[in-house]
């Protein structure tokens, strides 16, 4: 066996799985040691046994994989699931949330460039799913703090344009373009923005840094989730220049809830 073909190991969560072929299957993989990575999963689609459910989106698996040459896609040898995240599996507004959580870990990250930090931000967000009820106020805090890794941090407490603190007794509008709030002096005629409370400021600013194991406790009023996933998924439509897929589907669905 040559050196490129020699056997590797990662740890990593499926980010997305597409049928390739009669029998394949293309998964992409988000690993702590190798960053995005993409391979073919061969017989995947033939043989329900041989990759089980380890390639199922948002699985964490152990993978072996191989490649022949750089720049090739990767063989994927082997593949052992080491948490399905069952209880998220089993409750719908949980499973539609963590597909949103996969698929902004795929449109925010590089492949083959390692990204600890986004790993460690997923599995917590996943972690909290799996272990308690819904709650929406985890997929505000989700993005505000993936947002922030990533180098996005919204400006809430200071104005996005003159960096001057913000007065919340004055009216604040979020502006996407600008990367956040800003101050009346720099507010300019005709550009959109969006209304936020001083509480909805302030629950954002005490949820960006808060322990993991706090993050449930934060309370979100729900004037405070409106205006959060208002601002919040407006930003990240700019950022992205589009808006995410499994979003969509996930307001389809729970409107169709609400109805
Ligand atoms: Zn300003």
């Amino acid at each position: 066996m040559t050196e490129e073909q020699r056997k590797e190991r990662a740890l990593g969560y499926v980010l997305a799985c597409r049928d390739y072929g009669e029998a394949d299957r293309i998964v992409t993989f988000f690993t702590v040691e190798r960053g995005k990575l993409k391979g073919i999963a061969k017989s995947a689609r033939k043989s329900a046994k041989r990759f089980s459910n380890a390639i199922e989106l948002f699985s964490l698996s152990q993978i072996i994989f191989s490649r022949r040459r750089a720049g090739t896609l990767y063989l994927i040898e082997d593949c052992h699931v080491v948490n399905h995240y069952s209880h998220i599996r089993e409750d719908l507004e949980k499973t539609l949330a963590a597909s949103y959580f996969i698929e902004l870990i795929d449109l925010f990250s590089l492949e083959e460039k390692p990204a600890a930090h986004l790993f460690d931000h997923l599995k917590i967000f996943l972690d909290l799913l799996e272990d308690g009820p819904f709650a929406p106020s985890l997929v505000r805090l989700f993005e505000l703090r993936l947002l922030t890794l990533c180098g996005y941090e919204p400006a809430l407490e200071h104005c996005a344009r003159c960096g001057d603190p913000l007065d919340t007794g004055e009216k604040m509008i979020f502006c996407a373009e600008d990367g956040g709030i800003s101050c009346s002096r720099c507010r300019r005629d005709g550009v959109a923005g969006i209304r936020v409370s001083a509480g909805t400021m302030r629950t954002l600013v005490t949820g960006r840094h808060l322990p993991p194991d706090k993050l449930r406790r934060l309370v979100f009023s729900g004037q405070a989730l409106r205006e959060s996933e208002e601002i919040l998924t407006r930003f990240i439509g700019h950022i992205l220049g589009k808006q995410p897929r499994s979003l969509r589907v996930f307001k389809e669905v729970l409107l169709l809830g609400n109805r």
